[in-house]
């Protein structure tokens, strides 16, 4: 297998699909029904507004991308609230702590038809709080008669209500410009330096458990579909809150889907698998813990460490392995899956819930590998202890020296060799795992590439 070993590092060099920019999030809240989704797909451009017109519908928490101005930020549309047993005020409240945690600015919609409600005052009352900026939206003001209704909204304490109307575009451009003076240029860093919740795919063949795993980590069994969920420009992704962290599942819209598509050849379905995965920041592959080990699950792998991305290895169904299979899988796993020994396995179950509470903290091993930055003293102290003892093979009669180590990248963590001649894949590999064992990087491929200088 060491000439696969060759092309990983032949990727490396290319240094191919960067991860994504950082990108500052703007939260929608407000209650339902006060024309958050309408105005979501104002802000992003789309001629056909998307509105489910059945009041309390549930909605997913959704991520879109959007440009104004040629900024980049992504929206957040945290949905219509199902008034929960507590009542829908402290549903609304919650989704507004949820957006003081997740965004980098904040648009709190109100009807100006109905003016704030005891809602809006609990949920100002939260926002007010926060540190991020607010900026309050007075929809539905479809004409100039709609105007004097706005007023009353300056007594929820958040500075001037903007009118607006979702439905027609009224004042939408005026709103875009006041959203980009309130995002920070860059995101906070409380998610990481890639701002916003941190991307995860969620890969594997068919049938394999992904959308059944998302239900049970959204907790919820989603049979309305948001309509948005389709279109190739903006993938829809989904907010999910594992560990106390918020989490952005890319392209889950393919995932929801009840039906599906009978004409998604695989060839598709791979490529759309490749595309979540470059998206993402990390990525679970799901694998049928009741199944050998396909091709199909190898080539989904393979991908997530071509792309240069973190991985979590899970392994669904669990309920299903006994103790037969169990000692079939590790046999499997030794044989098949030494290339990604670094990745750490979950054993789940998508049906039962078994361990997919192991997931998360999983999640953050393997991103805080993927961001870990060696000094280059500390590389270069290790290297040369290291070379001392076991010096790379001679090759034609030419002993290659290494000189210095440098890690150019994290994610993924990429290490630079400077020598003075060709090192051999063997070597490098026995490298690598070198490096492993002193320096973890549990969770995250590493890549070693090597300049000879003559
Ligand atoms: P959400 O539950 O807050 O996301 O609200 P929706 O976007 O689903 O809108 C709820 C209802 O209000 C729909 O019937 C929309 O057509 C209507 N609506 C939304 N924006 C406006 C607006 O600017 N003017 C008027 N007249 N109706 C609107
Ligand atoms: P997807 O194509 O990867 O999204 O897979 P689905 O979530 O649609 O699941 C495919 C089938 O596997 C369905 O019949 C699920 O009920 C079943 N399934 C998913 N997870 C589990 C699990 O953990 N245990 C068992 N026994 N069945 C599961």
């Amino acid at each position: 297998d060491e000439s696969e070993w060759a092309e990983f590092d032949e990727a490396a060099a290319e240094g191919d699909e960067a991860p994504p920019k950082p990108q500052p999030v703007l939260a929608v809240v407000g209650r339902p029904n006060v024309g958050k989704s309408t105005l979501v797909n104002r802000l992003l451009g789309r001629r056909e507004a998307v509105v489910q017109d059945t009041p309390g519908v549930t909605r997913d928490r959704v991520a879109y991308d959007a440009l104004w101005n040629g900024r980049r930020f992504t929206v957040v549309d945290t949905g219509g609230w199902e008034p929960d047993a507590k009542g829908l005020q402290s549903a609304v409240a919650a989704q507004a702590e949820m957006a003081m945690h997740t965004a980098d600015a904040i648009v709190l919609v109100v009807d100006a038809k109905v003016g704030a409600t005891a809602t809006e005052e609990a949920v100002a009352r939260v926002l007010r709080r926060s540190k991020r900026p607010v900026i309050v939206v007075a929809n539905k003001v479809d004409d100039e008669r709609g105007v004097a209704d706005v007023h009353s909204l300056w007594s929820l304490g958040l500075g001037e209500p903007m009118p607006v109307s979702g439905l027609h575009g009224r004042g939408s451009g005026d709103l875009l410009d006041k959203v980009l003076e309130a995002l920070p240029e860059t995101p906070r860093e409380v998610f990481g330096a890639t701002g916003g919740p941190r991307r995860v795919a969620l890969v594997g063949k068919p049938n394999v458990g992904k959308s059944s795993l998302l239900n049970k980590l959204t907790g919820e069994d989603r049979s309305v579909v948001h309509d948005v969920a389709g279109t190739t420009v903006d993938p829809v992704d989904s907010l999910v809150e594992l560990d106390g962290q918020v989490w952005r599942f890319v392209d889950t819209a393919g995932l929801r889907k009840r039906v599906k598509t009978a004409s998604g050849t695989e060839y598709y379905a791979s490529l759309r698998t490749k595309a979540a995965i470059e998206a993402a920041e990390v990525a679970i592959v799901l694998v049928d813990g009741s199944e050998p080990i396909s091709e199909q699950d190898l080539r989904v792998i393979t991908m997530v460490v071509e792309s240069g991305r973190a991985l979590v290895l899970a392994y669904n169904k669990w309920d299903k392995v006994d103790e037969d299979r169990r000692h079939q899988l590790e046999k499997e796993i030794d044989r098949e899956l030494v290339r990604v020994r670094w990745a750490e396995r979950v054993n789940v179950s998508a049906l039962t819930g078994r361990s997919v509470a192991k997931l998360a903290p999983q999640l953050r091993t393997a991103l805080d590998s993927w961001d870990t930055r060696i000094s280059t003293g500390r590389l270069n102290g290790w290297l040369n202890e290291l070379v001392a003892a076991y010096p790379p093979p001679a090759r034609g009669g030419r002993q290659p020296k290494i000189m210095f180590a440098t890690q150019a990248q994290t994610r993924p963590p990429t290490i630079v060799l400077f020598t003075t001649g060709f090192l051999e894949a063997g070597y490098r590999r026995f490298l690598e795992r070198k490096f492993r064992e002193t320096f973890g990087f549990v969770g995250s491929p590493v890549r070693i590439s090597v300049r000879v200088r003559e």
